[in-house]
């Protein structure tokens, strides 16, 4: 098969592949990356998740191995911010690479390390981990670096945001300085760009147009409601709007279990996408979901990690997302491969500030929509209603229910009255499913009007002036306090073991799977540390405990306080 992959100086071996995966043409970002990348050059992409990166690294990376070396050496490393995503990259660098031979690893915190010892000595030619497990493994000797040629830094904001800085420098110090060097990243800050400045020769940008990015076939819209009104509202969307596949997020695990909860019992096919469930029960739902057994998924932006499908119709942000970008990584979940997709979002009065912001970082307008009224729910549910009516009319396979017509009507039965009797019980079900009310929104001043996401008081939080100060200890009362959604732990390292709160952060995202602003204010005392967390990621912070490394303590464990 001719495709553009032909014209992209790729090995046979890639371009076979290519084709196997019926990937037609690249995607815009492999276009450009790919034969930058041949011809030895850094590269600085800016692209994200569903823009086709991993491919678009992968495939030079694998091209410019060296085959046969005696003994087998690291040839390429892969820095993933998560241990989620370095599987996932993983997985996807030896699909590419399957005409290869070549050895594929993802190394990430909570692994046992005889395991990656054993698989190391037998040798590797890719890894792709965790900065923090990676250190790890260089500082025990199991890991080394020396004959690495392609470097590449995955969702390079997202391990910076994570406190991951040091590491990364460490690590990038004990490569060969004549290294290819790739960075991908959905944004270029400050101080990715200074990243870049320190470790790459010359690089080579690559940018992805924000609306293709993200928007180009995602139509926008939102819809100012109440808190107290949320569920009404996505429920009158849900009847009206034609929806196929449909991703909504929450911002807790237990909202999203609530929410899929309600659904269901609204007739709508829902379930709960949980972080914690094993592989195999998430691959069950994910089948049931990609098959269309199941209408809506509902999950958190943590669970909706590494979800690969290509043909949602709807997001719907039925909480709001913590920040713009993580609204950007939802809504890139719809509107994928050229099709038409919809982002739907549910905004409180109080938060219309957040949705300026999103507007801002996006550079596009997010349209106000009115919801469905209740009139027009109803006339929905008639036309709904007569259109399989006529479906019906039209197969005409009812020969069994025309004989009852015609015994009804030789008793003397008016046909037009047995037809509307036969619709009132179709609609039996529906009448039990009153339109639920919808009040004006309102804006309700609160005691609390800051939110829990609000971020000015938390020093460990996302973002790079966040997190400077270590903490806020203006009285006992600061220490003891704990904000509402808020749990707080205590980890047995502190300010004498020379813990940072980057690492802090950095080491429990990643270990533990959750995202860096889920960890609020930090508290580094003497021989320990009290930290904040997020409530709906307690669980998995506290069943990693154990394994989690600082500086050279190995097992330090994490409690609550
Ligand atoms: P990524 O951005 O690397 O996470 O890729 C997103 C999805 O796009 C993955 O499911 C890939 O398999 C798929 N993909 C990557 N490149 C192409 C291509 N050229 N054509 C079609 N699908 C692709």
């Amino acid at each position: 098969m001719t495709t553009e992959f032909n014209q992209l100086s790729l090995d046979p071996e890639l371009v076979q592949v290519v084709a196997e995966l019926e990937y037609v043409n690249p995607t815009k970002v492999q276009a450009q990356v790919i034969p930058l990348m041949l011809e030895g050059r850094d590269v600085i992409a800016q692209s994200e998740t569903g823009s086709g990166k991993t491919a678009a690294f992968a495939l030079p990376m694998l091209q410019n191995l060296e085959r046969g070396c005696k003994p087998r050496k690291v040839q390429a490393l892969v820095l993933t911010p998560t241990r989620e995503l370095a599987i996932q990259v993983a997985e996807a660098i030896a699909r590419y690479g399957r005409h290869l031979q070549v050895e594929v690893m993802a190394v990430y915190g909570g692994q046992q390390y005889a395991t990656s010892k054993a698989r190391l000595k037998r040798g590797m030619d890719i890894i792709v981990g965790t900065p923090g497990r990676l250190q790890d493994l260089m500082r025990q000797g199991i890991l080394e670096l020396d004959g690495v040629r392609t470097l590449v830094l995955d969702e390079a904001d997202e391990m910076l945001s994570m406190g991951f800085i040091e590491d990364i420098e460490n690590i990038l110090s004990q490569t060969p300085v004549e290294r290819q060097t790739t960075l991908f990243s959905a944004t270029i800050s400050r101080t990715v760009r200074g990243l870049a400045d320190k470790y790459m020769r010359d690089p080579q940008s690559v940018t992805i147009e924000h609306k293709q990015m993200t928007v180009a076939t995602t139509e926008q819209r939102y819809y100012l409601v109440n808190e107290e009104d949320k569920l009404a509202a996505l429920t009158r969307l849900i009847e009206v709007e034609e929806m196929g596949a449909t991703l909504i997020f929450t911002r807790t695990r237990a909202g999203s279990a609530r929410l899929a909860n309600e659904l269901v019992q609204r007739g709508v096919t829902a379930e709960a996408l949980n972080g914690d469930l094993a592989q195999e029960a998430r691959m069950h739902v994910m089948n049931r979901f990609r098959s269309g057994q199941l209408k809506v998924l509902v999950a958190t932006d943590v669970a909706a990690r590494g979800l690969d499908i290509e043909d949602i119709s709807h997001v719907i942000n039925y909480d709001l997302p913590n920040d713009p970008e993580a609204y950007v990584h939802r809504i890139g979940r719809t509107g994928r491969a050229g099709k038409d997709g919809v982002a739907i979002t549910l905004v409180t009065p109080r938060e219309r500030y957040v949705l300026n912001r999103i507007e801002g970082f996006t550079k596009h307008k997010i349209d106000q929509a009115q919801l469905p009224t209740e009139a027009q729910v109803y006339a929905h549910r008639e036309e709904r209603l007569v259109h399989k009516l006529t479906t019906w009319l039209e197969r005409d396979r009812s020969k069994r229910e025309l004989e009852i017509v015609n015994e009804l009507v030789a008793q003397g039965q008016d046909p037009l009255k047995v037809a509307a009797a036969a619709l009132k019980m179709a609609r039996s079900g529906e009448n039990q499913r009153p339109v639920e009310k919808i009040g004006e929104p309102v804006l309700v001043k609160r005691s609390r009007e800051r939110g829990p996401r609000d971020r000015s008081e938390r020093p460990a939080g996302k973002g790079k002036s966040a997190r400077k100060p270590t903490a806020i200890r203006s009285s006992r009362s600061s220490i003891t306090s704990v904000e509402e959604g808020m749990v707080r732990l205590s980890l047995e390292r502190g300010r004498v073991h020379g813990v940072r709160p980057g690492e802090v952060v950095g080491t429990i995202a990643s270990c533990a799977n959750i995202p860096g602003s889920a960890i609020g204010k930090i508290f580094i005392e003497d021989q320990h540390t009290l930290l904040d967390v997020q409530e709906e990621y307690i669980s998995r912070v506290l069943g990693h405990t154990g394994a989690y490394s600082f500086r050279d303590q190995a097992n330090v464990a994490i409690r609550r306080a």
